[in-house]
């Protein structure tokens, strides 16, 4: 198998020590047992890619596939290898030779047919003038009331968001291993979004702008905890427990900001057992919401059980993935009768706090 893209990662890979620290926490590995599915199997599969002693197939493709790149397995590792990236690696050679999973295809197709991962034509940002360039990107573009929303809650607070027709920033390409498809939707993107600064509503798409667009991006959060003061927000006296998105804590490292936010909101804030930089994945990012629902859903439940055991009244989290991936837990948890909680993103404790 060609490897142009773990090449970049040779000496990374080099730096594994094979102590196995990143695996027990895998979210993957807590679900299917086995080592291949852990961090340090991909990890053994992309260094018999390079090397020359494994050939691809489906099964090891489907073990390559089977992450949420949640990135807590560098936060574990004795040695902070790139897991996450040498993995994005593994899966742009394995795409190459042709190993794409069914779900992922059709989402990566959306983007080029349409702009956004949901294939849907008539998603459009709701252009307007104004001062400082606010990306949607395509979950809230699905979620119009919601974006609708930020904008207004935005512009109490001072802000004047400039909203561009825009497309998908590319990210789940490079999730993906699409990078033929990346490189030409990033020149696409570049036309359309030609900011050097932003605020986004979207965590995966701040840490997707900063990381590969050099562009000064901000997740709404900080730019909330900034202005919010000024609004004098009414307290909302509840017992609340707050989910860390994995790219707005572990990427960004906005661990500190959504809980001062919720400080100032007068909420009781309970902590689940995984927190800030060891926080549990939801189980939706890394194209698993996809690939392996039940797998998806299974870490979801078990995310959901940690909120639901702080006896907190309220699970807020501050990404629109993580918050669609949790409520449907909290539901599928209760019809079961095992416990469940209200799930909410920011906004909706925000608006109350506001309006
Ligand atoms: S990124 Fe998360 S799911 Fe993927 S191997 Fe690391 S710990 Fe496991
Ligand atoms: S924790 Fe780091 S060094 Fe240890 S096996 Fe995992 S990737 Fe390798």
């Amino acid at each position: 198998m060609k490897t142009k893209h773990l090449k970049d990662w040779e000496n990374e890979l080099d730096i594994c020590i094979r102590c196995s620290y990143c695996f027990e926490d895998c979210p993957i590995f807590k679900e299917l047992g086995w080592e291949s599915s852990s961090a340090r199997g991909k990890i053994l599969f992309a260094y018999g890619f390079l090397h020359g002693e494994l050939e691809p197939s489906e099964f090891i493709a489907k073990r390559v596939f089977d992450c949420t790149l949640c990135r807590l397995c560098k936060e574990k590792c004795s040695a902070k290898v790139d897991i996450t990236e040498i993995i994005e690696a593994c899966r742009a050679d394995l795409a190459k030779e042709g190993f794409v999973l069914p779900g992922h295809k059709e989402m990566l197709e959306n983007i080029v047919a349409t702009g956004n991962i949901f294939g849907d034509k008539e998603a459009r940002a709701p252009v307007q003038d104004g001062e400082t360039p606010l990306f949607i990107g395509c979950q809230y573009l699905a979620r119009p009331n919601r974006t609708k929303g930020w904008i207004k809650l935005l512009e109490k607070m001072g802000v004047k968001p400039k909203i561009v027709e825009e497309t998908c920033c590319g990210f789940p390409m490079k999730a993906l291993g699409d990078r033929e498809k990346l490189e030409k939707q990033k020149k696409d993107f570049k036309k359309k979004f030609p900011f050097k600064e932003a605020i986004t509503l979207c965590p995966t798409c701040a840490a997707f702008l900063k990381e590969d667009y050099d562009i000064d991006a901000k997740h709404v959060i900080n730019v909330v905890l900034e202005k919010l003061g000024g609004l004098k927000p009414k307290s909302v006296g509840k017992k609340v427990t707050y989910h860390d998105p994995c790219d707005l804590g572990r990427s960004l490292g906005v661990y500190n900001q959504p809980r001062e936010v919720l400080s100032k909101l007068g909420v009781e804030l309970v902590e689940m057992k995984g927190n800030r930089n060891l926080s549990n994945c939801c189980g939706g990012g890394g194209g698993m919401l996809v690939s392996d629902v039940p797998v998806s859903d299974r870490i979801a439940d078990k995310r959901v059980k940690e909120a639901v055991d702080t006896g907190a009244d309220l699970l807020v989290t501050a990404c629109p993935t993580c918050e669609q991936v949790l409520s449907k837990a909290s539901a599928r948890m209760s019809e079961k009768g095992q416990g469940s909680i209200k799930v909410q993103e920011m906004f909706d404790l925000l608006w109350n706090a506001v309006k």
